[in-house]
């Protein structure tokens, strides 16, 4: 397993990390702790030490699982990364009470790497105000935590006023090839680079959508290499970024591991070559969209309560990337009802400050059929 080192600390971590947020589950819907530990074990002894679970993850069961999984190895030889759920904050004694709590789910007398849970605009300027940062900070005075970062969604200009707002241990960012423009992308990449700030990366394969890709795009990556799936080109493309230290993998499943183990063994950056492959796959991809949404954000707030560029992105998401059962779990759980194309009243609102000049109006009509269609026929 390949090791990067975080040089001001000197920590030693695999360049795969294992993602506590996507465990196989029992049919409860709870974690599958015997599937799930064999799988943390083979990683383990493939060399992964660096494990990643959050508050939340898995109903809040991933940290209680993970922390007493992990009291079987030596405390020493890993290291466990945790978050601070910012959303379940509104004073700094719930952050305290928050960070002690934590301590004693995991069942650890610290945190390796501790970030701040998802900062936005919003977010972050609460954990400001809070003085949360600097308790955090004095936290790691103690030992009880022994690096302080962040993970991030939002737009770059909000990456920028974060980062510099004090001297970072790292930051973990969303950052695949399909996302180079997206959120901080690798723009902010190179800031935190500039800032010697090291990057632990997250959604490498942006949530599975580029380790199932269309077979004609397939074929681009096979030419290649024949034996290398997409998945492997998305996770070398990551790694070939020097100032990335750890590639999280939230692996739901034993060949999972088992194929980023190896690709992380003796990692192999792309080629120029190679890197001129994946440029044309984004190329090939990118061609595949509805329309060009920008998520620029000027068309909102809609008076009718649309989320136009959130409707936009999964119609994108569904051209580029064929991936069905994401887009109908999106639209049918995760996106709000009231949010919906067909919430659209036509007042035109929209399409008058669209810099894009985009069909917004017959845009949405079409996505909410093909949407509506795509349910039917899944049911
Ligand atoms: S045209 Fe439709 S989507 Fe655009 S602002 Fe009006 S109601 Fe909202
Ligand atoms: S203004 Fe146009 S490009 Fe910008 S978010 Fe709205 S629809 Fe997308």
């Amino acid at each position: 397993m390949n090791q990067r080192v975080f040089e001001k600390s000197g920590a030693k971590v695999s360049l795969l990390g294992f993602g506590c947020m996507r465990f196989p589950l029992d049919e409860q819907g709870r974690i599958d702790r015997d599937k799930s530990s064999e799988m943390l074990d083979y990683a383990y002894r493939n060399g992964v030490n660096y494990f990643d679970t959050a508050y939340p993850y898995h109903d809040k069961e991933s940290e209680l699982f993970v922390g007493e999984f992990l009291k079987r190895y030596p405390r020493e030889s890993f290291y466990l990364a945790t978050k601070l759920p910012c959303w379940e904050v509104k004073t700094l004694d719930d952050a305290k009470a928050m960070f002690e709590n934590q301590l004693s789910r995991l069942q650890k007398d610290y945190v390796d790497f501790y970030m701040l849970h998802a900062l936005s605009a919003s977010s972050w300027a609460t954990m400001r105000d809070l003085g949360v940062v600097e308790y955090l900070l004095s936290l790691k005075e103690t030992g009880k935590l022994r690096h302080l970062g962040f993970s991030f969604h939002d737009e770059y200009a909000v990456f920028d006023d974060i980062v510099h707002y004090c001297d970072w241990d790292f930051c973990q960012l969303q950052l695949n090839y399909m996302d180079t423009r997206e959120q901080a992308g690798i723009k902010g990449c190179e800031l935190a680079k500039s800032l010697g700030i090291p990057v632990v990366v997250m959604e490498p394969i942006k949530g599975g959508s580029i380790a199932n890709l269309p077979d004609d795009i397939v074929s681009v990556f096979s030419d290649l290499r024949p034996s290398d799936s997409a998945a492997r080109w998305a996770m070398r493309w990551v790694g070939s970024l020097d100032n990335v230290k750890v590639i999280l993998s939230g692996m739901s499943a034993m060949d999972q591991v088992v194929e980023n183990c190896e690709t992380f063994t003796d990692f192999e950056p792309l080629s120029e070559e190679e890197k001129n492959v994946v440029g044309r796959v984004e190329k090939m991809l990118h061609a595949r969209i509805n329309n060009g949404c920008t998520a620029c954000g000027y068309c909102m707030p809609c008076p009718f309560g649309v989320d136009i560029p959130g409707n936009f992105k999964l119609w994108n998401d569904y051209a580029m990337y064929g991936n069905k059962g994401e887009v109908i779990w999106q639209w049918t759980k995760q996106f709000s009802p009231d949010a919906k194309a067909e919430k659209c009243a036509e007042c035109g609102a929209c399409m008058a400050v669209c810099p894009q000049s985009l069909s917004i109006i017959e845009d949405l009509k079409t996505l909410q059929s093909e949407f509506d269609q795509l349910v039917a026929d899944s049911e």
